[in-house]
């Protein structure tokens, strides 16, 4: 039997799981190949974004986090033509794949079209994340509809931000539900071997050390009111909430042989979203 061929030596693992998922699953393949497109396109702009313009010292950065979340938007160093290229991209390739609708794409085209603009629109969104989690997101209608759009094309700059300060904060004192870099909310969670849930950051991938069981989106810690369940092959858990009615999902790395990949981890879920779905969470 031919075996298929390798894939090329500079490709990233995560591209080469979505791969193997795609093949494991193909009811997934739109899902997979979006995801894929995504990635490339992130990985064009990725080397070269700038350093957060914040000073990158432990003492400072623990300073700041006392009194919230430690990224202002004036600290994002964006080149702006990079960002256009990045919006176009991802909302083309939603597009392409049924993610976005058509209205939404000529909507986030006008955004990249109106350099005056678009600075004030992206600091709305960044700023409208940062609301400490209320169970509805804030409406802003220059942006309702985009923020997945604007989520994945701003990806490079803040994973960017949030790996410099991550490295040198002490984020163990942290106890919110909410970022500690960028006050967005987590979309992803991993269960450590050692049994802490780290919540992931939707929108700069920080992690940062949860009560297992608490919801990050409305704080109820009580336990009969978390409803909590595993993937049919024990490799993702998912926990709802039904005090606010919304969902996280984790990898389990206690019965894991690769790290968790958010980008990889999401689409991987699927099935589960449609679970939690039809028990009536959001
Ligand atoms: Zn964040
Ligand atoms: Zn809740």
């Amino acid at each position: 039997m031919p075996q298929p061929s390798p894939p090329p030596r500079s490709e990233p693992r995560e591209i080469a799981e979505l791969r193997r998922l795609k093949d494991e699953n193909p009811d997934l393949q739109s899902a997979v190949d979006l995801q894929i497109e995504l990635l490339q396109v992130q990985r064009r702009v990725q080397s070269r974004v700038a350093l957060p313009s914040i000073k990158l010292e432990p003492d400072h950065l623990n300073g700041l986090l006392a009194a919230g979340p430690i990224l202002q938007f004036e600290h994002l160093k964006i080149d702006w033509s990079d960002l256009r290229f990045l919006l176009r991209a991802t909302a083309a390739a939603m597009r392409t794949h049924e993610a976005l609708e058509e209205r939404d794409f000529q909507r986030a085209d006008a955004i990249c079209r109106d350099g005056a603009r678009l600075p004030e629109i992206v600091r709305a969104w960044f700023e409208a994340g940062r609301k400490p989690a209320s169970g509805a997101p804030p409406a802003d209608a220059e942006t309702t509809g985009l923020e997945p759009v604007l989520q994945q094309a701003m990806r490079p700059i803040l994973t960017r931000a949030a790996d410099a300060i991550m490295a040198r904060t002490d984020l163990s004192g942290w106890q919110q539900g909410r970022c500690p870099l960028c006050g967005g909310e987590p979309d992803f969670a991993v269960i450590t071997p050692a049994a802490d849930r780290l919540l992931i950051c939707g929108r700069c991938s920080a992690r940062w050390r949860f009560h297992q069981f608490t919801c990050p989106f409305c704080m109820n810690g009580d336990r009969s009111r978390i409803t909590s369940f595993a993937s049919r092959d024990g490799q993702y858990r998912l926990y709802a909430c039904d005090v606010c009615e919304r969902y996280l999902k984790a990898y389990d790395a206690r019965r894991a042989s690769r790290p968790v990949m958010p980008a990889v981890d999401s689409v991987a879920t699927i099935p589960l979203d449609a679970a939690a779905i039809q028990k009536g969470y959001r």
